[in-house]
């Protein structure tokens, strides 16, 4: 069965916003596989978000991710990582549908409350980065 990582970074731990995102994975039907609370240092934001290096914004995202606790999480089910990705809503909250996470609860891109995998391949590599190796049965 698919996985996808999921994590609530921290405007939306410190907004009291895991449980209201947790209710909609566990509603939508995914099941919960793994949860940590932890703290994110810049040696794994940078590997984390490696794909964005180059971007203007990196030094941002990396600062903010790392700024205070983070929630995450191992969601498994059917397409698991696109389900996900439609909960979550659109990058920018400006353009997130109403219904999505991002659509209901955010209004800043840099404060998006959520991030989910984006494939199939980044999911097992941020698993793997989040978790180490996740028992599959
Ligand atoms: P995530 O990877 O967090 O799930 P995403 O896949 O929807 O988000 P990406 O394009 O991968 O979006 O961007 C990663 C993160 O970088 C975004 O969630 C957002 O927090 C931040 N980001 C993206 N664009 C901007 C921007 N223009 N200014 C500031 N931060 C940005």
């Amino acid at each position: 069965m698919e996985m996808t990582f999921i994590m609530v970074k921290p405007d939306g731990v410190e907004r009291g916003l895991v449980g209201n995102i947790i209710s909609r994975f566990e509603q939508k039907g995914l099941k919960l596989r793994g949860a940590r609370l932890m703290r994110i240092d810049r040696s794994l934001a940078e590997q984390h978000y490696g794909e964005h290096r180059d971007k203007p914004f990196f030094g941002e995202l990396v600062d903010f991710i790392t700024k205070d606790v983070v929630f995450a999480m191992v969601w498994e089910g059917p397409e698991a990582v696109a389900l996900a990705r439609s909960l979550i809503g659109k990058t920018n909250p400006a353009e997130a549908a109403p219904g999505t996470i991002r659509g209901d609860l955010a209004c800043d891109v840099a404060s998006n409350l959520v991030h989910g995998s984006d494939s199939v391949e980044s999911a097992v590599r941020e698993i793997e980065l989040f978790f180490g190796k996740l028992s599959t049965n």
